[in-house]
Parts: structure tokens; C-alpha cells; sequence
């Protein structure tokens, strides 16, 4: 067994002067696990032979391998604005270059400077959020889901929360509003029918027992035919009358007024915030278009409750989060809406879209077949469901490639298509201006 005896001895081994530059306790752990393989494979006859040279490549590659980061930029070409697989809404290189100085030193997270004592963790969104929307209070928790859940634990725990049939909704990552009501303590009471709730439903539901009248948005679905729903503005009514709790969770919850016509069937937060609602919340990075978050604005007493509930503690933001969602909300009391690259994107004008398509296609017109196309994309992430908006696409074609393969081979290289109609197609309304080079030596690299 010679082959046995020339398996080098780990502490030699990870001498060897390419492990240098490396960290020492990786090396060794990767070494001695492929050396007891080695072993193992050498005994059951598995290998005959090996180079030690190998070896050492093999260890090196598995490093690079364990230390790559996992996350990683990649390009949106599906058209989709709002991806939740793909990160959602994006944070432009400019808001984070304000929040690197205060995450990077000591700053106010909790701490009353000007009295110089504790703080209040929540403060520093809450005046912003005034002057945007003409709340009274405001709370800032981990998402919009963690948002609903505190709500509803807070206000309706053994309580009954009386929301329309037609607004139990599921939304993706298995978020089941009926579900998540019954989890935080409120007793769910449904109205109406899968198509209609009118307002008496609404009247005739509450007792004595009753805390929230709860509107949903229905996010990724919607139904058309004979159907009714309950404006926001009518349960408010009625909340009022009977001396209960409305709430409305937006979901996605834009700022101000959406273009393409989608504002007939979705108020802005501002529009709803006319209305005087007890408490709305809404997820931070969808159409607002900011980090992670669930934001609650709403009246002062229920902000008040809601800051008094343990959950909140585990619910709570970092320093990083309320940060950038202060610099986006400063954004938009100051009407510079461009350094929101979600908003940016949504309202990139059709014959800009048509330009860089063409910019790419001219470089590519020798590599492959490409045709610059209209097309429709969603927003994405629970807005607007089944509401498209018009965009620009490129389509791709080379030899004989079956459109998965080339699907496949763009994403190899981080770059996300789609397919439609058996083609696959480069969405221009979710690529950033500054991809388009980018994009071009993908597209050279695979088709060569
Ligand atoms: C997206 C959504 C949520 C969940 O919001 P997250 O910020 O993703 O936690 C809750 N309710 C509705 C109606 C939604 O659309």
C-alpha cells in the first residue's frame, strides 16, 4: 500500500507555500477533511492515484467556494419593479453614502440630545412622517407582517376583528391573513361573501366584544364581475359611529399617486390619510420604495398602545433601517423623488426604455437575432394586482438554443430574463441605466 504511505501529514501538508495568503484554521479543516477522503477512497480501491498538487487546488477552490459571499448583485430583466425574490426595492448608491457616517460611528439611536438622556428609539421617523402625511403618531416595526401582527394583538387579542370574506388573502412567502389574525390572539369574525361586503355587513357585525374593523389590501389578486367592496372612508364611518378601531393594512402602500391610470382602484397613503383612519400600515420597501420595514401612522392614543406591547421589543428596527427609511421619507417631503429608484424606474418614460434597448441591440446586432419590442410588465410585490404597465423589451434568439437555455445561460451569469410566447425577452423597465454595458458582455460572453 505505497499510495497509502504518500498521503501527506496534515500539519506538513498545510505548509505548503500556497496556503500563505489564507486563513490557517480554514485550510486545515478543509485539509483534514479531504485527506481522511483521500484515505477512505484509497482503501475502497476508489482511486489508484492522486498529486498532491491536486490536492492543493482542490482545497483552494473549496475555500474560494465557502468564502464567496452568497448574496451577490444580479440584473432584473423580468420587467418586475417590486421583485420580492430578487430583493425588492432597490437603495440608491447616494442614500447610502448618508447612512454609512452615522452606522459607522456612535450616534442618537436612543438618546435625547438635547436633554442628554434616553431616547426614544421610534422619534426619529415620527416628524417626518407628520409632515408627509398629517398622522398624529407613527411606529416603525421589522416589516408589514410583523406590523398586522402587532396591531391585531395589541387591539383584538380575544377580541373580535371583523374583516370582509373577500379580504382573506394570502400573499407570498405563505403570509395567510386569516391565519396570522388567529395567531396574534384575535378572534377572526368574516363578513360578506367572496364577491360582495357592503357597509351594513360591517354595521351589523359589531357587539359589544368587537375591537377592529380590519380592510386588506388584496395584493395578487383581484375579481371582477358582480362585486362590491367597502371603501376605506365608509368603515371608517362606521368605526367612528360604533366607537370601534378601524385599520387597514396597505400592503405595498404608496406615498403619492401611481401613473398609468392605477390610481383609479388605489388611493395613495396621502389620499387615505384625508380620510383621518385610526391606524394604517404599510411594508417600507415595496412602491415606497425603502428598506425592509412596516410603518403604522395613525392616531396618537392607539401609537401610544402599540409602543406599550412587549412584542414591539422583538419587533424592533435597527439603526441601519431607520436611517435609510428617514432619508427616503426626506426624500419625499423635499420632491426628490429620483433618489428613490423604485419611483425612478415606475416612471421611466416609454421612449427612454426604447433608447437603451437599442443601445443594446445595435451591439449585439452581429452576435445574435435581437428585436426591440413593446411590452407589458407588472409592478410587482403585491401592488396593483393585474394592473400592467407598458414597458420595452428586447428579445433574444441565437442558432438553435431552446429559450430555457438561454434563460439558463443568462443566469448563470447573474443576469434574470423571462420567456413569453417562446422567446426570451430583456424587460428594460426593471434595468438600471447603468447596466446596459454590462448586460451587452453577458450576452457576448454567452453567445460566442
Ligand atoms: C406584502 C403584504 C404584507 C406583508 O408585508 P411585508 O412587508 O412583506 O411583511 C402584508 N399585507 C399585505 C396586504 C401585503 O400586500
Amino acid at each position: 500500500m505505497n499510495l497509502l504511505k504518500s498521503i501527506p501529514k496534515v500539519d506538513k501538508f498545510i505548509k505548503h507555500k500556497t496556503f500563505e495568503n489564507y486563513s490557517k484554521k480554514l485550510i486545515t479543516k478543509l485539509a483534514k477533511e479531504k485527506i481522511n477522503r483521500l484515505r477512505e477512497d484509497i482503501l475502497s480501491e476508489k482511486i489508484t492515484e492522486f498529486k498532491e498538487e491536486d490536492l492543493v487546488k482542490n482545497i483552494i477552490n473549496e475555500y474560494k467556494n465557502i468564502t464567496k459571499p452568497s448574496l451577490q448583485n444580479i440584473i432584473n430583466a423580468t420587467g418586475i419593479i417590486v421583485h420580492t425574490n430578487l430583493g425588492r426595492s432597490l437603495i440608491s448608491e447616494k442614500s447610502f453614502e448618508k447612512v454609512k457616517k452615522v452606522a459607522s460611528s456612535y450616534n442618537n439611536l436612543e438618546y435625547n440630545l438635547k436633554e442628554g438622556k434616553r431616547g426614544e428609539r421610534y422619534s426619529h421617523i415620527v416628524k417626518t412622517l407628520q409632515n408627509l402625511t398629517g398622522c398624529e403618531d407613527a411606529l416603525v416595526v421589522n416589516n408589514n407582517a410583523s406590523a398586522v401582527f402587532l396591531v391585531l394583538n395589541t387591539f383584538a387579542k380575544n377580541k373580535e376583528a371583523v374583516v370582509s370574506r373577500g379580504e382573506l388573502v394570502e400573499i407570498g412567502g405563505s403570509f395567510r391573513v386569516p391565519e396570522v389574525m388567529i395567531q396574534s390572539g384575535a378572534l377572526l369574525k368574516e363578513i360578506g361573501t367572496t364577491n360582495k361586503t357592503h357597509k351594513k355587513d360591517y354595521e351589523n357585525a359589531i357587539t359589544s366584544n368587537t375591537s377592529i374593523l380590519m380592510k386588506v389590501h388584496k395584493s395578487n389578486y383581484s375579481i371582477e364581475g358582480f362585486t362590491s367592496e367597502v371603501e376605506l372612508k365608509d368603515i371608517i364611518e362606521v368605526a367612528k359611529e360604533k366607537n370601534v378601531i378601524d385599520y387597514f393594512d396597505m400592503g405595498s402602500g404608496h406615498m403619492i399617486d401611481l401613473p398609468y391610470n392605477l390610481d383609479t382602484k388605489e388611493p395613495s397613503i396621502l389620499k387615505i390619510m384625508q380620510h383621518k383612519p385610526s391606524l394604517i400600515s404599510f411594508s417600507g420597501d415595496k412602491l415606497l420604495g425603502s428598506v425592509q420595514a412596516g410603518i403604522i401612522i395613525g392616531k396618537k392614543e392607539l401609537i401610544e398602545k402599540l409602543k406599550k406591547n412587549q412584542l414591539l421589543r422583538m419587533l424592533r428596527v435597527d439603526k441601519i433601517t431607520l436611517c435609510l427609511l428617514e432619508e427616503h421619507l426626506n426624500s419625499y417631503l423635499k420632491n426628490e423623488l429620483d433618489d428613490i429608484p423604485t419611483l425612478k424606474m415606475l416612471h421611466t418614460p416609454i421612449e427612454e426604455l426604447e433608447k437603451r434597448a437599442l443601445y443594446v441591440k445595435n451591439s449585439l446586432n452581429t452576435i445574435c437575432k435581437c428585436e426591440v419590442i413593446k411590452s407589458e410588465t407588472l409592478i410587482g410585490g403585491g401592488t396593483t394586482p393585474n394592473r400592467k404597465i407598458p414597458s420595452i423589451a428586447l428579445t433574444l434568439e441565437y442558432k438553435n438554443y431552446k429559450p430555457n437555455k438561454i434563460e439558463k445561460l443568462l443566469r448563470d451569469n447573474c443576469l434574470i430574463s423571462r420567456i413569453e410566447n417562446e422567446k426570451v425577452l430583456l424587460d428594460f423597465r426593471s434595468i438600471q441605466k447603468n447596466e446596459l454595458d454590462e448586460i451587452i458582455a453577458i450576452i457576448k460572453k454567452v453567445f460566442k
